[in-house]
């Protein structure tokens, strides 16, 4: 069943139910809105709310020129670059090679926007959380740990690469130059 509703913006947003995966029972109602940045970068919330629980769960999708499916290769080799943008939608692969860190898109990734840094402190969470489960020392992780921090403080040069296959993610990097796309 196919519902639509006008929002504040005047804009015709469709709006379609989904059953709720957590209680079975409800049905997920979608709504869309489009949200515009300060720097003027557009995007579309969905949000999809269960009527029976409290299940929710958010997506954004730029609506800019960006949704084009692709590689971006952002080269982090100063500290300013942390600052760059990062949207990654949920068929986004997610990878620094130089330290070994792969986040790969599956059906419960998120779409989500963050800078760098904020992929860094992700990354670092998620050792972190493998280091603990660990019964001794490990090298090569507190190798990687190690990095990850000098890569927060600008001192470890690396690249971030986004590859998607259906579009929806991109890189605004601070600086044009440091930033590579390869459209399919
Ligand atoms: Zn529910």
């Amino acid at each position: 069943m196919v519902k639509n509703k006008k929002d504040d913006s005047g804009e015709d947003l469709g709006f379609n139910w989904f059953d709720c995966p957590v209680c079975k029972k409800g049905r997920l109602i979608l709504s869309k809105h489009i949200h515009e940045l300060p720097d003027g970068d557009k995007y579309l919330i969905m949000k999809f709310e269960c009527n029976k629980c409290e299940f929710t769960k958010n997506d954004l999708i730029p609506v800019e020129t960006h949704i084009k499916p692709g590689k971006f290769i952002l080269n982090v080799n100063e500290k300013e670059i942390l600052k760059s943008k990062i949207f990654r939608s949920s068929s986004g692969v997610l990878e620094i090679p130089e330290l070994e860190m792969e986040i790969e898109p599956g059906p419960a990734a998120d779409f989500y926007i963050t800078n760098v840094e904020g992929v860094l402190f992700r990354m670092k969470d998620a050792v972190s959380f493998f280091k603990k489960g660990l019964s001794e020392e490990n090298q090569k992780v507190n190798k990687i740990l190690e990095n990850i921090d000098r890569a927060i403080n600008g001192e470890f040069k690396f690249t971030l690469i986004i590859t998607d296959e259906l579009g929806g993610s991109y890189i605004v990097p601070v600086n044009e130059k440091s930033l590579k796309i390869e459209y399919f």
